[in-house]
Parts: structure tokens; C-alpha cells; sequence
């Protein structure tokens, strides 16, 4: 980079901190009031208008109601130039026994994403100061996602069946909407569990994961009178789900395959033999092969099941997400970026082969533009259970809007020289056409009948 675009870059950082200082306390008022009301996936109203509102007040123009709740704000700093999104996830997860539990829905924040949203306003807050629209070209897009929790599988079928979605996550299906046509690389922050000193991790990926919804279907009876007269749809379940365990010792290490579920209807009444029970289950694997190679053992499980008991089983199986690829080149620019801000001994970079187990629908828009996903270790606790809380509000809010802002300033600055060399890199898994068709086939629900 030419010295002229060094001294952009370091003026542009030095307003945008400022403007994020300022509103400091704003930024982490708002992350703690959404933790507060919680919200589930495609549900997150209060939590999107609060959204809306905010970026509103700095000026942008917002469209709301996209894949339900989803939201977008562009801002043009007035020359051409590639399109960087700052994404944030709205929903919380279903953890009744959380401490900022919803008494009545049990949706509660433990996985962190109320603090994306103080990120997301406090980059906003620092791209929109007036000094910068001499400084930096191209535009970044704002957009809030609903739905990254794959949960209550159930519903999101039947919105599906209503015509009210396609894809049941929150970017997959703003993908098929378009919401993301216009953007060119895109970028957030997810918070982890740290042991009290500040971490900001780069790197790794997470697994590809499919989704099945599967009902066992019996023949109801009374329990006690004529038990033989009914199929117990229940006994089903549980022998698929022995099945299931039985091939846990056919898994390979390096795959990091999971496969777990729960069952989300379990009978109708104590004194009736269970006729339509359902479990939502989850495959989860690195690599594509192992995916559809475990995948394939459980669907095997779910036939042994039902046919065990002479039962049926209706497998619906829901195109998941794909495994996370962080783009190289923004992963450099944001790391030197995280450097700045926490420190160098407080960055780390995890091997690209390295999965955490879990997995983000961030992963399928990695594979149709330059796309990173780290991490801030701002809570503590396990994720996804009752103690994992945010410990750091500043280093759960305020340093990663730093970091990104600084990211989107070091792309766009000098005629966006950066951000056109990250794009002129990058090849894609898959054109995003390519990875839409490729999802919808995923879709697919099989009828077997084991009566
Ligand atoms: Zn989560
Ligand atoms: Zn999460």
C-alpha cells in the first residue's frame, strides 16, 4: 500500500474509534436490553424494530421484514467500489434454565448474539462519521440475520409448508431472497468462552451439518386394555435412537462427527399407546463425505427403529449449513486490526483444519463470497448452557466494532484498493445460483414403512 493510503487509513481508524467511544454505553446499553428479551429465530421483533430504530437514528435508510425479521441499511461513502456487509444474528436460543431466561418461552441469550447487534451499531456508528466519505469508496451493507439457532424444527416446517419460507435459517434464506446479490465479502463476530484475559481468535472452520424431522408412526391403543392392539411409535424412536448409539463407535476422529437430537413430541396421552411421536435430530461432520456417510448410517437407524416395531417413520431431511471457510485475506487485515486494539499477545489464529464441532449458516455464505467468522472471548461458562454469560462487555461489543470498523476502513480506503485485491483472490465454492439449487435438492423426505 502506498504511505498516502497508510495515512488515510490511520486518520479514518482515529475517527472511527473516536466516534465509537462516544457511544460506548449506548452500544452496550442496547446488547444488555436485548439480552433482556430474548427472542427465538423468525421471531425477533422487538429485538429487529430496536434495531431498526437504532441505525434509523444514525441517518440510514432501513429495509425491514426481510426473511421475517431480517433487516438491511446500506451506506454509500459516494464512489464506486466493492459492497463489505457487517452482519449481526438477532436470535437467541431455547435454554430455560439460563439466568436471562424468558419465563414463559425460555429463550435466552446463550449463545451471545445480543452483543453482535452493540457491534454491528457501533461499526455503523463509526462508517457513518462525515470525515470518512472523502477517505474511503464502495459502500458496506448493515444487516441483521434471524435465525442462526437451527431450532424448533417443528414450526419452521410448517411456516415452510404455509409458504412463509424456503430454507429454515435466517441467512439462507435472506440468500434466496437476494439480500445478499448486492454485497461483495461480509463479516462478524461471534463471542466464546475465555478465561478472563481478552482473546480474539481468527481461523478454523465448523462443521456442515444436515437437519431431519422424523415422525414414528403407530397405531394408538388403550395402555392398559388392549396394548397389543396398538404399535408404539415410542418404542420406535427409542430403538432408532439405540440404533443411532450403536454406530458411535464406527465414527472417525478427524471427521468431528456429531450426531444428537431430542425427542419434541412424545406421545398424547399416558393411557394410549404413542402413535405419532417426533424427534428432530442433527448429523454434523467436517467434510461433505463424512457428512453423507453418517448420514447415511442414521437414516439406516431410523428405518431399524420403525421396522423393529413394525411401525412407519416419515424422514424429512433439511439442508443445514456448510462448513465455515474464513477468507485469508480479510482474516490478515482484521487480525493486524485485532492487534491494534487488544493487543498482540492477545490474538490467535486456529488451523483452518481445526472445527470447533458446532456450525453457523456463515459457513454457506463463505462459499459464495470472501466471508469471516471469528471469535471474541468475551463470556464465560459453557456455550449454548446455563452459565455462559458475557463477563466483557467491552471486549464483547466495543473492541470487535473497533476491529471491524477498522477492517471495513482498511478494504475501502485508497479507491478500495484492499478490498478489490481480497475479491480479485478469491474464487468462490460455488456460484451463489449454484448454491441455491444445491441446497433446495437437499431437501427430501422419505416414507418407510416397517408395518
Ligand atoms: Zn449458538
Ligand atoms: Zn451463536
Amino acid at each position: 500500500m502506498a504511505s498516502g493510503a497508510i495515512v488515510t487509513g490511520q486518520e479514518a481508524r482515529t475517527v472511527a474509534f473516536s466516534a465509537i467511544d462516544r457511544v460506548t454505553r449506548d452500544l452496550v446499553g442496547t446488547a444488555r436490553k436485548i439480552y433482556a428479551e430474548p427472542e427465538v429465530g423468525f421471531r425477533e421483533r422487538k429485538t429487529s424494530a430496536l434495531v431498526a430504530r437504532s441505525l434509523r437514528t444514525l441517518g440510514l435508510t432501513v429495509e425491514e421484514g426481510i426473511a421475517h425479521t431480517g433487516l438491511k441499511a446500506v451506506y454509500d461513502f459516494g464512489r464506486p467500489g466493492p459492497r463489505i456487509a457487517v452482519i449481526c444474528e438477532l436470535d437467541s436460543l431455547r435454554v430455560p434454565s439460563h439466568p436471562g431466561a424468558d419465563q414463559e418461552t425460555g429463550a435466552a441469550h446463550a449463545c451471545g448474539h445480543h452483543t453482535q447487534v452493540g457491534m454491528l451499531l457501533g461499526v455503523a456508528s463509526a462508517l457513518v462519521q462525515p470525515e470518512l466519505r472523502n477517505m474511503l469508496s464502495g459502500s458496506v451493507a448493515f444487516i441483521a440475520t434471524p435465525a442462526e439457532e437451527f431450532i424448533d424444527v417443528s414450526e419452521r416446517l410448517e411456516m415452510r409448508n404455509a409458504g412463509l419460507l424456503q430454507f429454515l435459517s435466517g441467512k439462507q434464506e435472506m440468500m434466496r431472497l437476494g439480500a445478499f446479490d448486492d454485497v461483495d465479502m461480509a463479516m462478524m463476530v461471534h463471542t466464546a468462552s475465555g478465561d478472563g484475559s481478552p482473546r480474539i481468535t481468527v481461523g478454523g472452520t465448523s462443521n456442515a451439518h444436515i437437519v431431519h424431522h422424523v415422525r414414528f408412526i403407530g397405531r394408538s391403543a388403550h395402555a392398559g386394555g388392549a396394548p397389543d392392539r396398538g404399535i408404539n411409535a415410542l418404542q420406535a424412536a427409542m430403538l432408532a435412537i439405540n440404533a443411532i448409539n450403536t454406530q458411535r463407535e464406527t465414527l472417525q476422529e478427524q471427521h468431528v462427527a456429531r450426531i444428537h437430537g431430542i425427542i419434541t413430541r412424545g406421545g398424547s396421552a399416558v393411557n394410549a399407546i404413542p402413535d405419532n411421536v417426533v424427534y428432530e435430530g442433527r448429523v454434523r461432520a467436517m467434510s461433505p463425505d463424512a457428512l453423507t456417510d453418517v448420514n447415511d448410517k442414521v437414516l439406516r437407524c431410523y428405518r431399524a427403529g420403525a421396522l423393529g416395531v413394525g411401525a412407519d417413520v416419515e424422514i424429512t431431511s433439511i439442508p443445514g449449513y456448510l462448513s465455515m471457510q474464513n477468507n485469508l485475506d480479510m482474516q490478515a487485515a482484521f487480525a493486524r486490526n485485532a492487534e491494534t486494539v487488544v493487543g498482540r499477545s492477545h490474538v490467535r489464529s486456529s488451523d483452518d483444519a481445526e472445527s470447533r464441532g458446532g456450525s453457523t449458516d456463515m459457513g454457506d455464505l463463505s462459499t459464495v463470497m470472501p466471508a469471516i467468522h471469528p471469535y471474541t472471548s468475551a463470556a464465560t461458562g459453557t456455550s449454548h448452557g446455563p452459565d455462559y454469560v458475557i463477563a466483557d462487555y467491552d471486549l464483547a461489543v466495543v473492541a470487535p466494532a473497533k476491529i471491524m470498523a477498522a477492517t471495513a476502513i482498511d478494504m475501502l480506503s485508497n479507491d478500495a484498493a484492499e478490498a478489490r485485491r481480497v475479491l480479485s483472490n478469491y474464487k468462490p465454492v460455488m456460484s451463489r445460483s449454484q448454491y441455491l439449487a444445491t441446497q433446495q435438492e437437499r431437501f427430501e423426505t422419505e416414507l418407510f414403512r416397517g408395518q
